[in-house]
C-alpha cells in the first residue's frame, strides 16, 4: 500500500512528549513578557487541550516532521495553520467554559477549532474557501470533534442563526471589528481579534452588560488577512 503509514504505539508516544515540549514552550515565551499582556501562562484546561490535540494531523503531509515546532505552517491556498503560541495565546484570552457557545472565523486547518471544541460546549467555524474549509471538516470529523459546526461562508458576517456567542475568535485580519460579530457577541461575552493592514494588533473587545465594549491590545501579530466576499 504505497503512501500508507501504520502509526505505531512508539510513534504516537513521541507525539505526546513533543506536544508536552510545546506547551512547555509556549509557558517559556509567555512568561519571558513576549509582548504580550495579561497572560503569563497558559491556564491548566488549556494546556491540557494543547498537550491532547494532535497538530500532526492538521497539517499537509510534507511539513508534518515540524508539526511541533513554535511556527506557522503553509496549509495551502495560500493560507497557514497559526503558531502554536499564537493559538495558545488567543484561546487563554477567550476564558472558555464547558458550557459556552463559540464563533471563529476562518477555519484553516481545523486545528483551533479542535481545541476549541475540547475547551467549550458547541463550536461553530466559519471558512471562505471552500477546499479549506472540505479538509478540515473531512478532519475534524474523523478525529471523532462532535460539538463542531463548519461553514463555508464570508466570517464577516457571522453566523446569525447560532448568535449569541459567548465568545468570537477571528483567525484573519480585518482592518476594523466587523459589526455582525459585535452584534453576534454576547453581553459579558469577549472577541479575540486580529486588527489592521501588514501588521496588525492582537486586540481583545469584551462586551457589557450595557451593550458598550471595551478593546485591549495585547501583542503586535501577524495574520493573513480577513478576505471578503
Ligand atoms: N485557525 C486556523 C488554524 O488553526 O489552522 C488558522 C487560520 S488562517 C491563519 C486564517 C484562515 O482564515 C484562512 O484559512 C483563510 O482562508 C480564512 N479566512 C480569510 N478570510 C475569511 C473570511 N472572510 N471568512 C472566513 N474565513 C476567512
Amino acid at each position: 500500500m504505497a503512501g500508507a503509514v501504520l502509526v505505531t504505539g512508539s510513534t504516537a508516544q513521541q507525539g505526546a512528549a513533543d506536544r508536552q515540549r510545546m506547551v512547555e514552550e509556549i509557558d517559556e515565551m509567555l512568561a519571558s513578557g513576549g509582548g504580550t499582556r495579561g497572560v503569563a501562562r497558559l491556564a491548566p484546561h488549556v494546556r491540557a487541550a494543547m498537550t491532547e490535540v494532535p497538530r500532526h494531523e492538521f497539517v499537509p503531509p510534507e511539513y508534518r516532521s515540524a508539526a511541533y515546532s513554535n511556527s506557522p505552517l503553509p496549509i495551502g491556498h495560500g493560507q497557514t495553520i497559526s503558531q502554536p503560541l499564537i493559538v495558545g495565546l488567543m484561546t487563554e484570552l477567550l476564558q472558555l467554559a464547558k458550557t459556552d457557545k463559540v464563533l471563529e472565523v476562518g477555519t484553516g486547518s481545523g486545528y483551533q477549532t479542535a481545541i476549541l471544541s475540547v475547551l467549550a460546549g458547541e463550536v461553530y467555524t466559519i471558512e471562505i474557501v471552500p477546499e479549506l474549509g472540505k479538509m478540515a471538516r473531512a478532519n475534524l470529523e474523523r478525529l471523532g470533534y462532535r460539538n463542531v459546526s463548519t461553514k463555508i461562508g464570508d466570517g464577516y458576517q457571522g453566523w446569525a442563526e447560532h448568535a449569541p456567542f459567548n465568545a468570537i475568535i477571528v483567525t484573519a485580519a480585518p482592518d476594523h471589528v466587523p459589526l455582525p460579530l459585535i452584534a453576534q457577541l454576547r453581553s459579558d461575552g469577549r472577541m479575540v481579534i486580529p486588527l489592521g493592514g501588514f501588521y496588525q494588533e492582537l486586540t481583545l473587545l469584551e462586551k457589557h452588560a450595557d451593550g458598550t465594549t471595551t478593546t485591549t491590545i495585547i501583542a503586535p501579530v501577524r495574520f493573513v488577512p480577513l478576505i471578503r466576499e
